[in-house]
């Protein structure tokens, strides 16, 4: 497929370069980040959005994905499609699809799982929403990126996939996080809490998977100075935009919204940026209650 692809950041460049390396025909372009192997480098959005059958953007959030929209979509055949893979709020999501609409141009908002190791390995879990004939264009492409697509309806369904999944992991690391630093206290050994908590109905993607105590369970950041990962920022990010849908639709996430507000603490007062965001555990280890 005759593919352009908007935003060659830490995601984007590597899928750009897993499509060109699959045979597809890959056009190019950022504002400053260079273009990978085998992706053909556009000067301008515009000029890597004409004449293509899908074109793919990676941004970092919904006001920049507006503003590329606004210049590409003109520029873009009728039956082509708008495949936007960063994580956005809903609200822009549907705003570009039904801008797309208008112009003739299918749109997908298909946000992802996974990471930059999952981006580098073709091993991304895409959540997707758009219509049944634009999805199927674009599954191909999902194939090379990634290991797992799931059309989760319409418009603007990938996206609140995404930011539902989030919010529960946000609020499932800082539970287990806590209680972690409560078992210290409480004078139990962090393995034995590992191992009964794993096997309990405390179980989670949080302690099972990617466990926050260092030397327990599988490897994962907390082995590695809580280096990311995925950093405690984009965390932040993801469950502002939890409460952004939230507050759009008068959902009661009062869950969501304390771990907003903890994260926001960590990133913005505690020194959290930059680290992985199972940072959480040091941070409650140094606290008191009250
Ligand atoms: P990044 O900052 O590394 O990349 C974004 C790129 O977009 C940058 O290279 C930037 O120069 C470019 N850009 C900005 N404005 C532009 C414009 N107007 N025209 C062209 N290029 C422009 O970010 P990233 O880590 O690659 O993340 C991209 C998206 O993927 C974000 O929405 C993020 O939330 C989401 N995401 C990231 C991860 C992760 O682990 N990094 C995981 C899942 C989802």
């Amino acid at each position: 497929m005759k593919v352009g692809f908007i935003g060659l950041g830490n995601m984007g460049a590597p899928m750009a370069e897993n499509l060109a390396k699959a045979g597809h025909d890959v056009t190019g372009f950022d504002l400053q980040a260079p273009c990978p192997e085998g992706v053909a480098k556009a000067e301008t959005a515009t000029e890597a959005a004409k004449g293509q059958d899908v074109v793919i953007t990676m941004l970092p959030n919904g006001a920049i994905l507006r503003s590329v929209a606004d210049e590409i979509i003109p520029a873009m055949d009728k039956g082509a499609v708008l495949l936007d893979c960063s994580t956005v709020d809903v609200e822009s999501a549907r705003a570009v699809a039904e801008q797309a609409g208008a112009a003739g141009v299918m749109a997908v908002d298909a946000p992802v799982s996974g990471g930059v190791g999952g981006a580098a390995g073709g091993t991304l879990t895409f959540m997707a929403g758009g219509s049944d004939e634009a999805f199927a264009k674009v599954n191909p492409l999902f194939d090379v990126m990634g290991q797992k697509a799931v059309h989760c309806g319409d418009s603007g369904a990938g996206q609140s996939a995404k930011i539902c999944n989030n919010m529960i992991l946000g609020v499932t690391m800082i539970a287990t996080c806590e209680a972690f630093a409560l078992a210290d206290k409480l004078g139990l050994d962090r393995q034995k809490m590992f191992d009964v908590v794993s096997t309990s109905s405390g179980y989670s993607w949080t302690m099972n998977a990617y466990c926050p105590a260092p030397g327990v369970g599988p490897t994962s950041p907390a082995d590695n100075d809580y280096q990311p990962g995925f950093a405690a920022e984009l965390m932040l990010k993801d469950l502002r935009l939890s409460q952004q849908a939230a507050e759009a639709v008068d959902a009661d996430t009062p869950m969501g919204h304390s771990a907003t507000d903890l994260y926001e603490q960590f990133v913005e007062q505690e020194g959290g940026k930059g680290m992985d965001f199972s940072a959480m555990l040091p941070r409650f280890e140094k606290r008191h209650r009250g």
